[in-house]
């Protein structure tokens, strides 16, 4: 290989590529149609359904009938309302997660954010909401991942929502090991006392309902921590928007069709 091709900028590398060889969808391989500017097809992206219905006005999580939400009693009494698009882990969805934050796949934060976009929210959250708020990464995880997938998230499901991004008010400083194997009990320890508002924050935060931003939600502990940091800081009312949530104890099981 010459080195004008290894010193060649990425632009010009990545245009030559676009032009010799054709793009597949992320999750199924499968070639793209030609111009297509997605990074998922269409069939892909049709084994996402959005959860089922009838769900919880507040927390948006598939209800039975005539039950009490099993699910609200996660959250705390400031947190208004929360929404999420699909059912995670299992099938596309999980792919797609684990491509934009584990594969550096950040280019798919706008296709995910475009399902987020279509979640209907109370008519107060509709009103009142001030801005985004992503779930921040410690700055040892931001370095061997070169981003933050809640921060891409924001970014993307903002201009559709019609709020701003407020990317500085919160941070993480101290990194968490991964939640992923972890039982509820322990996340929550893990998560505790993770957040701090960066300073000079408490002002905008001040009175305002937040949304919070993250891939995913499991238990709502770490959605939890952020939001009792920014209760702390000032802000009144929270909510909360993940592309994916975890079944919990009673959903129906995943059917692999
Ligand atoms: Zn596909
Ligand atoms: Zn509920």
């Amino acid at each position: 290989m010459s080195d004008w091709w290894r010193a060649g900028s990425s632009a010009v590398r990545e245009h030559l590529e676009a032009l010799l060889l054709p793009r597949v969808c992320l999750a199924c391989d499968g070639v793209l149609r030609p111009g297509c500017e997605r990074m998922v097809c269409d069939v892909c992206w049709n084994r996402v359904p959005e959860l089922p219905r009838p769900r919880c006005e507040r927390c948006g999580h598939p209800a039975g009938s005539g039950e009490s939400c099993r699910w609200c009693p996660l959250l705390p009494d400031y947190v208004r309302a929360v929404r999420s698009w699909c059912w995670v882990p299992g099938g596309v969805a999980e792919r797609l997660v684990h491509a934009l934050k584990y594969e550096g796949w950040h280019e798919l934060a706008p296709e995910l954010a475009e399902r987020m976009a279509r979640l209907d929210w109370p008519a107060d959250v509709r009103d009142e909401r001030s801005a985004l708020v992503p779930v921040p990464l410690a700055a040892e995880r931001m370095r061997t991942r070169g981003f933050n997938q809640s921060a891409k998230l924001a970014d993307a499901l903002a201009p559709h929502l019609g709020v701003p991004v407020w990317h500085d008010v919160i941070e993480r400083p101290r990194a968490t090991p991964s939640q992923t194997r972890l039982t509820p009990e322990q996340r929550l320890h893990n998560v505790a006392d993770a957040f701090r508002v960066v300073e000079g924050a408490p002002s905008i935060l001040r009175g305002a309902h937040v949304i919070l931003v993250d891939d995913v939600v499991t238990t709502a502990a770490t959605l939890n921590e952020c939001a009792a940091t920014l209760w702390d800081a000032g802000a009144r009312i929270i909510s909360y928007v993940t592309f994916g949530r975890a079944r919990a104890a009673g959903d129906a099981p995943l059917s692999r069709g």
